[in-house]
Order: structure tokens, then sequence, then C-alpha cells
């Protein structure tokens, strides 16, 4: 069942997101993908897989990956944030975060987590309905 997911990845964690996806090109390449300008021309590069591109992080990318959410058109997050240094951008992050909860949505933030969703059965067979909230 074909999912929409978005792929982010702070600079220093972006080889980490390439090498996870190459990885798993085989389980990507069924669904829509979606990312940050960036990591989104990289991901491409890698892949050769269509990718829709918003702005780089920074500039609001993130703050669009979060409308989606909000309208209920992402299924799922890959989001390799960087604990380790400072974003300009760190409101849009905890934002993005935030609504991941808000919304109950998939995310994965490391390998190991982003490793178990991808293989997940009852997340990609269409089997499972998350919760969200009742509005
Ligand atoms: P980028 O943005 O893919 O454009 O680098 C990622 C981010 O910083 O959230």
């Amino acid at each position: 069942m074909k999912k929409t997911l978005a792929l982010v990845a702070h600079d220093h964690k972006k080889p980490e997101l390439i090498h996870w996806a190459t990885e798993h090109k085989l389980e990507l390449e069924k669904h829509a993908l979606v990312a940050t300008g960036t990591t989104g021309g990289l991901l491409h590069k890698a892949l050769n897989l269509p990718i829709t591109c918003f702005k780089s992080g920074p500039l609001g990318g993130d703050q669009q990956i979060g409308a989606l959410i909000a309208e209920g058109r992402l299924d799922c997050l890959v989001f390799f944030w960087d604990p380790l240094n400072p974003a300009p951008h760190d409101p849009d992050v905890k934002a993005l975060l935030r609504l991941c909860s808000v919304w109950n949505l998939p995310v994965a933030c490391n390998t190991a987590t982003a490793d178990m969703l991808i293989t997940s059965p009852l997340f990609f067979e269409g089997t499972y309905k998350r919760d969200i909230p009742n509005i």
C-alpha cells in the first residue's frame, strides 16, 4: 500500500540518511517520497528515485513538511536531526517534532528506529489505523 514518506537530515547526519536510504531503496521506491531541499537533492542523486523537494529546512522546508502532517497528507517521517550541533532553525525542528506527537505520526530519528519502521508490516501493509486528533 503506497504511503507518503518524508525524509530529512541535518548536515552532519546526511551521510547516515543517504546510507540508510540506499540500503532500503527497494522499500522506499514503493512509496511517494518528499524531503527538505538539500536532503532531497542528495537523495535523488544517490537513489535516482523521484522525490518532491521542499525548501531547505532553515528556509521553511521543515514547516512545509509540518503542513503536510497537519493536513493529513503524510504517513511517516524519517528525521535524522543532529543532537550534537546547534541548528539555526531549532524552533522549526521542535515544531515539526511536536506535530508528529500531536498527529500520532510514525517518526524515526535514528537508524535503528528507521530500520524497524520501514520493515514493519503493521505500518506498510496498510492494516494499521493510527488515532488522530478528533477535531
Ligand atoms: P535540508 O534541511 O535538507 O535543506 O538541509 C534539513 C533541515 O535542516 O531540516
